[in-house]
C-alpha cells in the first residue's frame, strides 16, 4: 500500500515538474523574443518630421512679421507689399493662426501691411493686438503704419495691448513726402506724425520711427528732426527691388529710380552716425532675416529677389510651412532682430 502511494505521488512530481519545465521554456523564449524587438526599433530610423530650415536646422517663429491685408491709402513709388489682392482673412481665421505660431514659438508679432489701419478704420488690428496680448500673452506687440488713419480713440481703445508703433517717414519735408508718394490728399505727413508720437507718450506705447532711405531723401540730414522727437529705435532700410511687386512686368510699381547704392546708403549712415537709437538694414540684411506672412498666412521666401510664398499655415500647419520661408535665422540676431521688445522692459521715461 505504501509502495504504490510513494509511486503515485512519484508519478504526479513528474508531471508537474514536467510542466513547470514547458512553463519555464515559454517564458525565456518570450523574454528572448521581447530583447531582440527592441534591439531591431534601435536601429530603425525614426520617421518624424523636423521643422528644417535650408541647412538643416530647427526655424522657430520667434518674431514674425504678419501683412494681413496689402490695401493702403498711400502711393509710395518704392513700395514693396503692394495692393495685388484686396484678401483679408476673416478674423477668427486670423486668431487660429496666430494661436498655431504662438504653440510654435512666437513671441514677437508685427502687425503691418499695406496700411494696417485702412481695415475696419483700425478695429481689426487693434482687435488682434489685444488678442495676442490679452490670450495669447505675447511678450511683445507691434505695428508698422503710416500713421494717416490713427485716431487717439483708438489708442484709448487699444493702446494698453501695444507695446510699440512704428510710423513711417522718409523725410521732414513735405515736399520730398509727396515726391515719394507718402501722402494722400491734403494730410500732412509729419504733422500726423507728431501727433502720434505725443499719444504714444500720453498711452504708454513705445515709439518708433522707420525710414527707407531713396534717390529723394539720401543726402537729408534728419539729425535734428529725430534727436528732437527721440523714439526708442530709427530703423534705416536701404530702398529695396523685389520682383513682381516694385519691379518687373507684373509689378504695381517701378522702383528703379528710387535705387541708391551700397556707397550712398553707407554716406546717409555716416551723416547720422551721431543718433544712437539708429539701427541700419541694408538690402542684405532685409531680404532673409524677416519672417513674413502674407495675407493668407502664407510664408514669403525673399531670397530670390522675389517674393515666394509657400503653403498656408493655416493649411499644412507652422513646422510645414516655415520650411520654405527662406528665413536665416543667424541673420536675424546678426542684424539686432532679438532686442528688448516688450514696453515693460523698456521703461518708457518722457
Ligand atoms: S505706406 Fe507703406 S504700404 Fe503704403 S504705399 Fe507706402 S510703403 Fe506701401
Amino acid at each position: 500500500m505504501l509502495c504504490l502511494l510513494t509511486l503515485t505521488m512519484m508519478e504526479m512530481f513528474s508531471a508537474v515538474w514536467g510542466n513547470f519545465r514547458i512553463l519555464l521554456q515559454s517564458i525565456t523564449i518570450f523574454f528572448l523574443w521581447c530583447w531582440l524587438e527592441i534591439l531591431r526599433k534601435s536601429k530603425t530610423p525614426t520617421q518624424s518630421v523636423k521643422p528644417e530650415a535650408g541647412d538643416g536646422t530647427k526655424v522657430t517663429p520667434t518674431s514674425v512679421n504678419y501683412h494681413f491685408t496689402r490695401q493702403c491709402n498711400y502711393k509710395c513709388g518704392f513700395c514693396f507689399h503692394t495692393a495685388k489682392t484686396s484678401f483679408v482673412l476673416p478674423i477668427e481665421e486670423a486668431k487660429r493662426g496666430l494661436t498655431m505660431l504662438r504653440s510654435a514659438g512666437m513671441e514677437k508679432i508685427n502687425f503691418s501691411g499695406g496700411e494696417p489701419f485702412v481695415q475696419q478704420r483700425g478695429h481689426y488690428v487693434g482687435k488682434l493686438v489685444q488678442f495676442c496680448k490679452e490670450e495669447l500673452k505675447l511678450p511683445s506687440v507691434s505695428i508698422v503704419s503710416n500713421g494717416s488713419l490713427i485716431t487717439e480713440k483708438w489708442f484709448r481703445l487699444y493702446g494698453e495691448y501695444l507695446d510699440i508703433l512704428a510710423v513711417s517717414c522718409d523725410s521732414f519735408n513735405e515736399d520730398v513726402n509727396k515726391l515719394i508718394g507718402r501722402g494722400q490728399g491734403k494730410k500732412n505727413h509729419v504733422e500726423n506724425l507728431l501727433k502720434i508720437r505725443q499719444w504714444c507718450r500720453d498711452y504708454n506705447v513705445a515709439f518708433k520711427i522707420n525710414s527707407v532711405i531713396n534717390r529723394y531723401n539720401v543726402d537729408e540730414d534728419m539729425s535734428e528732426e529725430i534727436s528732437r522727437i527721440n523714439p526708442v529705435r530709427w530703423k534705416v532700410f536701404q530702398c529695396l527691388i523685389i520682383e513682381g511687386e516694385n519691379t518687373g512686368e507684373e509689378a504695381l510699381r517701378q522702383a528703379e529710380t528710387f535705387v541708391i547704392s551700397n556707397k550712398e546708403f553707407k554716406s546717409f549712415l555716416d551723416r547720422h552716425r551721431n543718433i544712437r537709437c539708429l539701427v541700419p538694414e541694408s538690402n542684405e540684411q532685409m531680404r532673409d532675416s524677416y519672417l513674413i506672412l502674407d495675407e493668407y498666412m502664407r510664408f514669403l521666401d525673399c531670397r530670390n529677389g522675389r517674393k515666394d510664398p509657400s503653403k498656408s499655415v493655416l493649411d499644412v500647419g507652422v513646422e510645414n510651412a516655415i520650411k520654405f520661408s527662406g528665413f536665416d535665422e543667424k541673420m536675424f540676431f546678426k542684424r539686432g532682430g532679438k532686442y528688448i521688445w516688450s514696453k515693460a522692459d523698456l521703461r518708457l521715461e518722457w
